[in-house]
């Protein structure tokens, strides 16, 4: 249920409100927008009187969300959420784009790759450590060793970085990491969803391979509800009749979802095409549809990448890649 007070109302009315709110044993989400507030209320809302609510001096509207999905609705948070990531801001008109390899390998690689991305106009890097194959005989990453790389990076670019958590038990190494991505074959892990929203990180949740929409909602309300309200949500294309080509970018998933929720959305377009040579075209396509971001995939040698070296651009291609987005994104705002 939401219940959107009237403009300029005394906070102390306003407090007084809350507080009887949540003696009904209800939560309540306070959205301050600039003119009005929204709460948003979650529990069990049926012994709510919603006319008694209604004529409330200091109220205006009272509706009730059937939506299954509700902190990670738009109608509880009218605003965009603005993702804050060491000073590197994500969603609401700022725009992030994220790139590094598929697998960190060794350290000349890390190191190379993250000064050529920031040289390009990367903000945050990304670097799988710990890489769910589906072969169990391919590279499944260098794990703890991989995050201490990552880590390096960091100290000498200063770039945030990313990368991806597969289970539980391994979070204690994630200290340094800035941002935590649950990868597209765990977005419907819920134990996991449920640990990340105790985690006070941004969490990158990707689609699932064959992840409705509203299934991807329901999963940022998993770690939302469990206390982390810092989650982006990734379109990275879903499993569908494409022959040619990794998977399908779902690209009206991103005006959807900001039409659905206030969480940042970002776009992967190396997962969904998997063809190097699509990664840019899509990237285009992607912030033209208002994308507040890209998770993109770099090594300065896709031939030898230990996984995904085919969907990964070489840093010349990056630069352009961004010179186009930054012309893309100037056209359109
Ligand atoms: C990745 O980012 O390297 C990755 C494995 O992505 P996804 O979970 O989308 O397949
Ligand atoms: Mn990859």
């Amino acid at each position: 249920m939401i219940v959107v007070l009237k403009p300029n109302v005394a906070a102390e009315k306003q407090e007084r409100l809350i507080d009887w709110l949540k003696s009904l044993s209800l939560n309540v989400n306070v959205s301050q927008g600039e003119f009005q507030t929204v709460l948003g209320l979650v529990g069990d809302t049926s012994t709510v009187d919603t006319s008694l609510l209604e004529s409330l001096e200091i109220v205006d509207t009272v509706k009730r969300v059937t939506d299954p999905f509700k902190r990670a609705n738009r109608k509880f948070h009218p605003e965009d959420t603005v993702i804050d990531v060491n000073g590197v801001k994500i969603g609401g008109g700022n725009f992030c784009i994220m790139a590094g390899p598929c697998s960190v390998e060794y350290e000349e690689q890390i190191i190379g790759i993250a000064k050529a991305v920031k040289a390009s106009g990367a903000q945050i890097l990304r670097g799988g450590a710990f890489k769910p194959r589906t072969s169990p005989y391919d590279f499944q990453g260098l794990k703890k060793e991989g995050l201490r790389l990552l880590s390096l990076a960091k100290k000498e670019t200063g770039l945030p970085i990313i990368s991806e958590v597969m289970n539980i038990t391994d979070l204690p190494l994630f200290d340094d990491v800035d941002i935590l991505q649950v990868g597209a074959r765990n977005t419907q892990n819920f134990d996991l969803l449920k640990e990340l929203g105790k985690v006070g990180k941004p969490i990158l949740l990707k689609r699932g391979i064959a992840g409705t929409l509203k299934e991807l909602l329901m999963s940022a309300e998993y770690i939302m509800s469990s206390g982390n309200e810092k989650v982006i949500l990734c379109e990275r294309g879903i499993r569908t009749y494409s022959d040619y080509m990794r998977n399908t970018l779902d690209l009206a998933a991103v005006p959807m979802l900001h039409e659905l929720s206030h969480l940042p959305v970002i776009v992967d377009p190396s997962h969904a095409t998997g063809i190097a040579r699509m990664v840019t075209p899509m990237a285009l396509a992607g912030t033209a549809c208002g994308a507040d971001g890209l998770e993109v995939e770099v090594h300065h040698d896709p031939e030898h990448a230990l996984s995904d070296g085919a969907q990964s651009l070489r840093p010349k291609d990056f630069d352009t890649l961004v010179r186009k987005v930054t012309a893309i994104r100037n056209a359109i705002v």
